[in-house]
């Protein structure tokens, strides 16, 4: 399948493109973006320019910010091309909802992607905890800001979600291993008083569940969960979902990793005509903006 890339930078670079060309299924056909190109593909600045000269390609896979995704999106599906959004897939949930409704009507394919849920060790949690019912879990989501979006100033902007822009990938495996779903009751986000979004989240759901995510973390860097079922299962999730302990073994894992998943999922969804949009960890993200206290601390400079 013939592939263009859109928005070529840190994760087009550091994830996508490797993937794309480890891929039997996927050629690396195009490249829209206003300055970043990748070495022996043609490049374009315009998405519409790119759909219009490219009719053989037919998927899409956006890797700009949150922000400006939604008109390119809408450009791909409106010239009849399959989508795949990287996340979080919008910069809010009504937006891809209308996204959602533009694909089913054009007959396209629209995925939006969860990489951490592709983590190798996401479905043997899953496993161990279905059917049972969670007495406690906790995130931790810890990481240096300045070191995975050095002088991304997007991720301070309004929809650039600050720290839940990590967070959002502790959510979506949350949301993928949890025998039942479960609301944000209360919680704090603290914003650095120079920046429009969160440096740092506690957070309190139902059913036992607690989140803190942090992204001024220095030094060991903890993507982190643990959960706790009332018949005495024990998970734990550690390096981002890659590794998991069930009841203090180690599980078998998957065997593709985060973006390779990602990619054979598509070509399968592509092959199926179907979609896959799951919002649920956006909706969390939404509530976390609507209900956290809101408290104010030190400006954030790079
Ligand atoms: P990035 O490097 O700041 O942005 C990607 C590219 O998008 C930029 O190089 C830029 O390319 C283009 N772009 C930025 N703002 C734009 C605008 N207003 N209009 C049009 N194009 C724009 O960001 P990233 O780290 O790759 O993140 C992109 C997405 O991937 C985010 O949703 C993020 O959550 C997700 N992600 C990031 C990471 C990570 O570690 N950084 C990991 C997983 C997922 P041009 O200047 O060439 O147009």
């Amino acid at each position: 399948m013939k592939v263009a890339l859109v928005g070529i930078g840190k994760i087009a670079v550091d994830q996508h493109v490797p993937s794309i060309a480890a891929s039997d299924e996927w050629d690396l056909d195009a490249t829209v973006s206003r300055s970043g190109t990748v070495d022996g593909v043609t490049s374009y600045t315009e998405i519409d320019t790119m759909l219009a000269e490219n009719l053989d390609i037919n998927v899409v896979s956006l890797c700009l910010p949150p922000v400006p995704r939604f008109d390119y999106a809408a450009a791909c599906i409106r010239a009849g091309r399959h989508v795949m959004l990287e996340k979080p897939p919008g910069a809010t949930v009504a937006e891809v909802h209308a996204l959602q409704a533009m694909a089913e009507e054009a007959g396209v394919v629209l995925f939006a992607t969860w990489h951490s849920r592709m983590a190798k060790g996401v479905a043997a949690a899953k496993a161990a905890l279905t059917g049972k019912t969670i007495e406690t879990a906790h995130i931790d989501w810890k990481e240096d800001v300045r070191k995975w979006h050095p002088g991304q100033d997007w991720v301070w902007e309004p929809g650039g979600m600050g720290v839940l822009d990590p967070g959002i990938n502790a959510l979506s495996i949350l949301t993928e291993i949890l025998p039942a779903p479960v609301h944000l009751r209360r919680g704090i986000v603290q914003v650095p008083r120079n920046r429009q979004t969160p440096v740092a989240a506690e957070l309190s759901f139902t059913g036992g569940v607690t989140a803190s995510f942090d992204w001024l973390k220095q030094g060991e860097q903890l993507w982190e969960m643990t959960l706790t079922a009332t018949d005495g299962t024990a998970v734990q999730l550690k390096e981002g979902g890659n590794r998991c302990i069930v009841d203090g073994a180690d599980q078998s894992l998957a065997e593709l990793g985060e973006y390779p998943a990602l990619y054979a999922r598509m070509a399968d969804l592509v092959r199926k005509g179907q979609s896959d949009v799951d919002l649920a960890p956006m909706v969390h993200v939404s509530d976390i903006m609507t209900l956290c206290e809101r408290e104010t601390v030190d400006a954030f400079e790079w």
